[in-house]
């Protein structure tokens, strides 16, 4: 098939992680007969530097004409100035925005190979295998806000209508679905009214879904449940805030946050893919990124964009399989271990492939 890839690479460790992605979705390419064309575009401080602008309407029209978008991370010292009037993250906050991907996934998997070096005991991490899916595009990251009104107080607001919930609840069904047929929803339903909305449109949105199993859980209490029985999830659907901090602290299960990747969705097969991770200014420019969220946001993207299941399948299976040979980017090897860079990995996984 014929495919065109928007690539952002962004800051830090973005652009490092990136030109790996695109060499190895190149070998897939060679490999299973297809035609990827990378058309590389600016967001992030790099964009803001060359044009003042996070998200150059040029960017916006590469990714219009694209199939898919791959991005690295964006942000970092040199833009974390906060009484900047540009800030870096307004570039992916508006390319979600713009594309409507209402629909963030994030699996997190514990990687047998990994296991014996996570914070959690070994027998807590076996069968973890869990897909978050977080509303993206509404909830309180995007709702009215005053900054410093009067210099003492400012707000934030959340709302959510029925609409956004059922699209992003009909999302998470459908994944669980495919999977082990259970779902997960987190909220606030004894505090907020939002979250009440939330649940009671879950609930709705269940009637079309007998066959999934429906568990309703207060963030609060899941921020535990996701520590003490992490194997016993399998679909969790959260709105946005409650999503990017559940996900993060999953992050752990997966042993570094260098391992997961993302994808953001909407109705149809258009997607943004990107790893979890940010772009780690205390490693950047020393070749040592761990580059398998980024792989794994790539074969997201044959997965859910181009409907390419076996080459996503290939580049798993290439990358457990590096880890299975003992290879470990520094940030999951074990203390002493000797460690490989982002090339010495990368080359390691197109050899598996
Ligand atoms: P971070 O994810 O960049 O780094 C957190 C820690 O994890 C660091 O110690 C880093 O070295 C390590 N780490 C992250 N990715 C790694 C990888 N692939 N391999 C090895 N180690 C890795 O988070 P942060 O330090 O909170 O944020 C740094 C900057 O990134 C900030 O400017 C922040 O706004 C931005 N950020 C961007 C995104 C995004 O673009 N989606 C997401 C998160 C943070």
């Amino acid at each position: 098939m014929k495919a065109t890839i928007a690539v952002l690479p962004g800051d830090g460790i973005g652009p490092e992680v990136v030109a790996k992605s695109t060499e190895l979705l190149s070998v897939i390419a060679e490999k299973f007969g297809h035609e990827f064309t990378f058309v590389e575009g600016l967001i992030g401080g790099i964009a803001i530097d060359e044009t003042g602008d996070p998200l150059p309407a040029e960017t916006v029209k590469i990714c219009e004409n694209a199939d898919a978008i791959l991005m690295g991370a964006v942000g970092g010292p040199k833009w974390s100035d906060p009484t900047a009037t540009v800030q870096p993250e307004r570039g992916l906050l508006e390319l979600r925005q713009h594309f409507g991907l209402f629909a963030n996934l994030r699996p997190v998997k514990a990687y047998p190979a990994l296991v014996e070096h996570a914070p959690l005991r070994a027998e807590l991490l076996q069968d973890v295998d869990i897909l978050f899916v977080r509303e993206l595009v509404s909830g309180i990251y995007f709702g009215e806000r005053q900054e410093q009104g009067d210099g003492d107080s400012s707000y934030d607001t959340m709302t959510y209508s029925r609409s956004e919930v059922e699209q992003v609840a009909n999302v998470a069904f459908r994944a669980a679905q495919g999977r082990r047929g259970k779902l997960c929803s987190v909220d606030k339903a004894n505090v907020l009214a939002t979250m009440r909305l939330w649940r009671r449109t879950v609930v709705d949105v269940h009637e079309e879904y007998a066959d999934v199993e429906l568990e309703h859980l207060l963030v609060d209490a899941a921020t535990m449940h996701l520590l003490t029985r992490p194997g016993s999830f399998d679909v969790i659907v959260a709105g946005n805030m409650f999503g990017d901090i559940l996900s993060d602290e999953a992050s752990v299960l997966a042993g570094s946050l260098g391992m997961l990747p993302s994808a953001s969705l909407r109705a149809d097969q258009f997607g943004l893919y990107e790893p979890v991770h940010g772009t780690a200014p205390d490693i950047a420019g020393r070749g040592i990124a761990n580059p398998i969220g980024m792989f794994l946001s790539a074969a997201m993207l044959l997965r859910y964009s181009l409907q390419l299941e076996d080459e996503a399948s290939a580049i798993e299976a290439a990358i457990d399989a590096a880890l299975d040979a003992g290879l470990r980017t520094a940030d999951i090897a074990s203390p002493g271990q000797a460690s490989a860079s982002t090339d010495e990995f990368a080359a390691a996984v197109i050899r598996h492939l």
